[in-house]
């Protein structure tokens, strides 16, 4: 096989995750006590690793629905226009809703899709990103749970792909280019 022009190193690993996502569970699951259903909405396709952790250490009666929206292509900046791919199958109006990201990082995209899905009149609706990179924001928003602050890195793993590859690292990972890349 030859050598790949980048190198990945782990940033976060499983267990800690884990162990986070677990305390980020309790948290919502507090917060949302007495909800007679949660729509969790996981934003397609780097939250579908964390959603399915999440949901699972949530103890509440949920439901599940996904939401596409464009980004990132095949590249490491992020486009400013925010385009819907795929919406959700269900109706939101009324609804307790959480919505999870994998990573906030200008801020445009879970800008859009909240202002988005609040026009539809949801009851409560919050936001649970596993990573933000605040150094990075154009757009001032922030999710109401965090898993992660990390520093302005290219990360990849736990759901998260470069050029669609990786999203089965059960770790975060940070990927270095090397010169070869750069070029
Ligand atoms: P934003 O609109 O906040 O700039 O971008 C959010 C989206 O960009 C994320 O949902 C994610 O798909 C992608 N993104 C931002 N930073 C990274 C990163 O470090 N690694 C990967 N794989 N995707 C990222």
């Amino acid at each position: 096989m030859s050598q790949r022009p980048y190198v990945i190193d782990q940033m976060i690993s499983a267990k800690r995750i884990a162990a986070r996502v677990e305390a980020l569970a309790e948290e919502i699951t507090q917060s949302f006590k007495g909800t007679d259903r949660l729509v969790v909405v996981g934003l397609l396709r780097g939250s579908f690793v964390f959603i399915a952790d999440l949901i699972r250490e949530i103890d509440l009666p949920c439901e599940v629905d996904f939401l596409e929206a464009s980004s990132y292509g095949n590249e490491t900046t992020s486009s400013r226009e925010v385009r819907i791919l795929k919406d959700l199958r269900g109706n939101i109006g009324g609804r307790d809703v959480l919505v999870v990201e994998d990573i906030v990082d200008t801020g445009h995209t879970i800008s859009k899709v909240m202002e988005l899905l609040r026009d539809r009149g949801p009851r409560r609706i919050e936001c649970c990103a596993m990573l933000d990179k605040p150094s990075r924001r154009e757009v001032e928003v922030r999710a109401t749970w965090t898993g992660f602050e990390i520093p302005d890195e290219f990360v990849v793993g736990y759901g998260l792909d470069f050029a669609q590859g990786h999203r089965n690292l059960p770790f975060i990972g940070k990927v270095t280019f090397t010169e070869e890349t750069k070029a």
